[in-house]
């Protein structure tokens, strides 16, 4: 064989011995490439689904905080509204007791409504019922809790009856 033959056949190896080499070379190139797009890509998921528990840790929050801001709120406002009262015997006879409105100089609101009184195991439920007063006694027409408030007239040496208009 001729040495120009010798040395064309080498370099035809040669050429292909390199371009099988730069394939192997791009071949592992990609395939560690896409190894570490995989990694990457798991890492982003576990990062979205770490970003998504505190997401729903700062919801459930502000639920929480939402819902004692109002609670807070719904509190003051009872309280503000209790301040409003005071605890007063009401009537001459035994110790019958309920929240009577207080003085209009006292008050910071509403300070045009009438005299009134609420009844006091109503009131300490949180039930806003005004007693219905009358001449002898009062009733409560939430709880239905009465009481006698005066000492009933003394009629022919007894006592009398409730009518009802002067209850
Ligand atoms: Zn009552």
């Amino acid at each position: 064989m001729e040495t120009a033959t010798v040395l064309a056949a080498l370099q035809g190896s040669y050429a292909f011995i390199k371009e099988v080499g730069g394939f192997a070379i791009n071949e592992r190139d990609r395939l560690k490439l896409a190894s570490i797009q995989i990694d990457l890509t798991d890492k982003i998921m576990q990062a979205q689904a770490e970003l998504l528990k505190v997401h729903d840790a700062v919801t459930n929050k502000s639920i929480l905080l939402r819902a004692a801001q109002e609670r807070i709120s719904e509190m003051e406002g009872k309280l503000h509204e209790r301040g409003r009262y005071e605890l007063a015997k009401l009537g001459t006879v035994g110790d019958f007791f309920a929240y009577k409105l207080r003085a209009p100089s006292e008050l910071t609101e509403r300070t045009n409504e009438p005299e009134h009184y609420l009844c006091q195991p109503c009131f300490d439920a949180d039930k806003k019922s005004v007693l219905h007063v009358g001449k002898f006694s009062c009733v409560c027409h939430l709880c239905k809790g009465t009481a006698n408030i005066a000492a009933l007239p003394v009629r022919n040496n007894r006592i009398a009856s409730f009518t009802g208009r002067e209850w």
